[in-house]
């Protein structure tokens, strides 16, 4: 038996991370394409850059294949997965495969996240800034917390570990959006929160399968 994927466009494959799961080694699925246009973004080359329009979901999926031997986790990422309509057809087949799965989002489409939820063995959401510095933080008029504070809520009462995450961006994030991140972990025991700072460097020079 095997199944099919469509409504999805995967611009490459890493084949090893050992950051990217809790716990365990894992690949790295990354998807084309962004709803948001953060200033900061590290992988605007797949985001919404030349590499947005490249598909190589093909060869990726044949990847995936033959990586099943060597590990049992995966993580899906961007990009935005959340964007395509295809992805709970892409978390079908990781799952047919036997990967525990991990996927990480900016929060913007929770109807799709609660769609998914069941497939979901551990999230990651970003946080980008306390909510009134949205706009600024994600580089669109529109203010997407709300959609964020709904994916939160969607994970916290379907009980999904999970993680809220924040770049610190020089100019962007300061102590008042930190303080929100802190306060929103700590609304909820257990729930883990990171901040990492920003890192300006891309992490997609000679991007693929491999
Ligand atoms: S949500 Fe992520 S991929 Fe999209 S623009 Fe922001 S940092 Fe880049």
């Amino acid at each position: 038996m095997s199944l099919h994927v469509e409504g999805i466009k995967i611009a490459g494959v890493k084949s090893f991370s050992l950051i990217d799961f809790p716990g365990e080694p894992c690949a790295m699925i990354f998807t084309t394409g962004c709803n948001l246009r953060c200033p900061w973004c590290h992988n605007w080359r797949i985001a919404y850059g030349e590499e947005a329009t490249i598909d190589r979901t093909k060869e990726a999926l044949e990847k995936l294949r033959s990586l099943r031997e060597h590990l049992d986790a995966v993580c899906v990422t961007g990009g935005e997965p959340t964007i395509h309509f295809g992805l709970p057809s892409l978390l079908h087949f990781l799952k047919f495969l036997g990967y525990k799965i991990k996927l990480d989002t900016n929060g913007t489409n929770p109807k799709l996240l609660e769609n998914v939820s069941y497939l979901l063995d551990y999230v990651a959401v970003d946080v980008k800034a306390c909510p009134k510095k949205y706009p600024k933080a994600t580089g669109i008029e529109q203010n997407v917390w709300p959609q964020v504070e709904k994916s939160i809520e969607i994970l916290r009462e379907k009980r999904i570990p999970h993680e809220l995450r924040m770049v610190k961006v020089p100019g962007l994030t300061d102590g008042e959006d930190v303080e929100f991140l802190r306060e929103l972990g700590e609304s909820m025991s257990g729930e883990k929160i990171f901040l990492r700072p920003f890192q300006p460097t891309s992490n997609f020079s000679g991007f693929g399968v491999h």
